[in-house]
């Protein structure tokens, strides 16, 4: 039975007489406990069937990579609750079109446009991000319970394409998020007081582990795309397409709608382009995926916005209550339709540039000095 012993300068893991690990000091999650462990020389045994391990693996990994892409939205998510209190109460210079408080020495920093900016980001991202992981989280149910086998094919396939998405877009999106609310501190948020710098810091794994966010792009475009002859994207783009031509009919909706249909079709032509491509030079395949992954997040949480900003649109006609909270869905998604969706014209852009440039160095070139 190994035997693992932690020493007082919290080296790890004596078998045998002999060191097998040291604690890793990380650079974030210090309540997790997590060390190396080297198994040099060790025995190692099959368990269940052989070349079967790998479809066992992703038994548990899409779980849990949907899980990683929850951890995103949760530090993303307490990052900008702090940082929107900070920006509430921290008083420095005046609003650029005139002193908001003028009997206060300074005004508040959510009046700067930048601040703003970084609050909107995160807020547009937040609650986008929180209704695709609740949307996933009902696809993984319908797989189950649905009640025909078509509905539950469905949602199998929807859950599958999106998973590398909730997880590599979500995670990416997360740890930008928690950076620019620790900026929303200035000074007082790269100092250890406030908090934030451990959000950052705690953020950062998400990006890493459950397959790095480089693996999940490869896992999207290399298999899930072509899976099925394409069924998967082709049912996504319905999906997605159906949304947008019924938002079309109400006045509110239509100009999310008629945004977030650019967008697909940028989608769209992105993933002809892989197709026409990709098979000459799977080169291409590897520079782009990275970018197609962030052009699918950036549609899929504007179909979320969408679908939102009609659950709000109805709620407000209706006249009930909290029509301060239905009135903030929809400027969030008008907000989200402009400052989110243009970036999917320039990541596509990139796409298409293909693999060229970035594949013509020699190795060697990267070490020479400049
Ligand atoms: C704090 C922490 C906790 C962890 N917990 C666990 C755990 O509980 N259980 C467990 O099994 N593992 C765990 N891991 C391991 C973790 O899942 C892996 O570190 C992670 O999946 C990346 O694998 P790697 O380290 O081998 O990176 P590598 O595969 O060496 O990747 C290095 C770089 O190359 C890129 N790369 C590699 N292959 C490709 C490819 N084919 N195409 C494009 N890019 C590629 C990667 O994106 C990355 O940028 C943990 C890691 C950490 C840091």
């Amino acid at each position: 039975v190994p035997k693992f012993l932690v020493g007082d300068d919290g080296s790890i893991g004596e078998r045998n007489g002999e060191v097998c690990g040291a604690i890793e000091h990380k650079m974030g999650i210090h309540g997790n406990a997590t060390c190396v462990l080297n198994y040099d020389g060790a025995k190692g045994w099959l368990v269940g069937e052989e070349n079967k391990g790998l479809a066992a693996m992703f038994i548990m990994m899409n779980a849990a990579r949907l899980g990683v892409g929850v951890q995103g939205l949760s530090q993303a998510e307490v990052a900008y609750q702090n940082a929107v209190a900070y920006a509430l109460d921290r008083r420095q210079g005046r609003a650029l079109t005139g002193p908001a408080e003028p009997e206060a020495q300074a005004d508040p920093i959510f009046v700067h446009p930048d601040v703003r900016r970084m609050l909107m980001d995160a807020k547009a991202f937040t609650e986008g991000m929180r209704a695709l992981c609740l949307w996933g989280a009902l696809q993984v149910d319908l797989t189950h319970k649905a009640k025909t086998e078509e509905e539950r094919e469905q949602a199998d396939m929807l859950i599958g394409l999106l998973t590398p998405v909730i997880k590599g877009y979500g995670t990416d999106k997360g740890y930008e998020v928690a950076t620019n609310m620790q900026q929303v501190f200035g000074g007082h948020g790269y100092i250890e007081e406030w908090g934030m710098s451990q959000f950052v810091r705690d953020a950062r794994i998400a990006q890493i582990y459950e397959g790095t966010n480089g693996v999940q792009a490869m896992d999207l475009c290399g298999r899930k795309l072509a899976q099925k002859g394409g069924a998967a994207i082709q049912a996504f783009f319905k999906v997605v397409g159906d949304d947008i031509a019924d938002a079309k009919g109400d006045d509110t909706l239509a100009p999310m709608a008629e945004a977030l249909e650019k967008a697909l079709g940028q989608q769209q032509a992105a993933t002809m382009w892989f197709m026409q491509n990709a098979m000459q030079n799977p080169n291409h395949l590897g520079a782009g995926a990275h970018h197609y992954m962030h052009i699918m997040g950036i549609v899929t949480l504007g179909w979320m916005w969408l679908r939102m900003a009609k659950v709000a649109q109805a709620a407000l006609a209706a006249g009930g209550e909290d029509k301060a909270f239905y009135e903030g869905k929809i400027a969030t998604a008008r907000y989200y339709m402009d400052r989110y969706l243009p970036d999917a014209g320039a990541l596509r852009r990139k796409l298409e540039a293909g693999s060229e440039s970035l594949m013509a160095l020699d190795e060697d070139a990267f070490a020479t000095a400049a």
